[in-house]
């Protein structure tokens, strides 16, 4: 039989289930097997991963993924296409499909539970665009026991998660992403490739999991909260966005302290500072806020 990734077969299985694409759920299908085998390549899947897919809509990843991975567990908030799945990937003994919003599920239990130590767990997926920053914050920021991250995205979401300081894309979002990761797009990947084709082209950004984070700070919120602040107005000198969003917890003269303690130009822009340069400004506020 042919792949579920083929425009024939994929027309053929909505047609046989009398489905429609829920665009609200960012249902773009992939139909183009060459890219999906060099997702699993790419993202180093073999018969010791066990692989969390998230969005599997009607198993094209899916069965690509079972056929090189351990174990693949499947999140898939769309009830209409649990049976569907039950049916295309009827095939492969070693896929888990579980009916749930990827948002409102407790990985570390879930990790806790299905996966033995010692095993590499890697996430890979043609993430639902309209949730692909809020999925990934949830992953990385909770300090689950993931080694790698493999992931279609908008090509520009990939730009900013990836970009370095001093260019257009660089922002708390880029920050944020290496801090927990290095990261790096592996492929870019057109419209064309989807039923039905989305507005924007994709990327495949591939994050493998830092074991510690990119740099030591006192307090992580503060530091991100630091960051989401420089950038607040990305016109606007450091000084005058951290004035704005610290106004109640430090007077201007403390703020002068922390740009001293930190030896950081308060007149320079947030995008040119690095994640390091960061950290002396977060703990230097630390230090001041004490
Ligand atoms: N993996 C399939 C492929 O590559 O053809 C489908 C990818 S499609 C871009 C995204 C999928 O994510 C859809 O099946 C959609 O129903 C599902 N989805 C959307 N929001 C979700 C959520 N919060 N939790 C789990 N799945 C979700």
């Amino acid at each position: 039989m042919k792949p579920i990734a083929t425009i024939t077969r994929t027309k053929a299985i909505m047609e046989r289930h009398n489905l429609s694409f829920k665009k609200s759920l960012g249902q773009n299908f992939l139909i183009d097997v060459n890219i999906l085998e060099n997702i699993v390549s790419k993202a180093n899947v073999d018969d010791k991963s066990i692989v969390i897919e998230i969005g599997p809509g009607i198993g094209a990843l899916t069965e690509q993924l079972a056929k090189q991975a351990q174990h693949v567990y499947a999140f898939e908030i769309d009830g209409r296409l649990i049976e569907v799945l039950e049916d295309t990937l009827a095939p492969y003994d070693n896929v888990t499909v579980i009916n749930q919003d990827i948002l409102e599920v407790d990985l570390e239990a879930f990790i806790e539970e299905n996966v033995q130590q010692g095993q590499s767990v890697q996430v890979v997926a043609n993430l639902p665009y309209y949730i692909t920053t809020p999925i990934l914050m949830k992953l990385l920021s909770s300090h689950l026991p993931i080694d790698s991250i493999t992931v279609m995205m908008q090509k520009e979401v990939a730009a900013r998660m990836s970009a370095d300081a001093n260019t257009k894309d660089y922002g708390s979002l880029s920050i944020a992403v290496q801090y927990y990761t290095t990261s790096k797009v592996v492929m870019n990947v057109p419209k064309t490739c989807f039923i039905p084709q989305p507005n924007v082209d994709s990327a495949i950004l591939q994050l493998t999991v830092r074991r510690e984070p990119y740099i030591q700070v006192e307090n992580e919120d503060l530091y991100f909260e630091v960051v989401q602040a420089s950038f607040g107005q990305r016109r606007k000198t450091l000084k005058n966005n951290l004035k704005r969003a610290f106004e109640d917890k430090l007077d201007t003269e403390r703020l002068g302290r922390v740009f001293n303690e930190a030896n950081i130009e308060p007149s320079r822009r947030g995008e040119s500072l690095t994640l390091e340069e960061f950290a002396k400004l977060a703990d230097a506020f630390d230090r001041q806020l004490a």
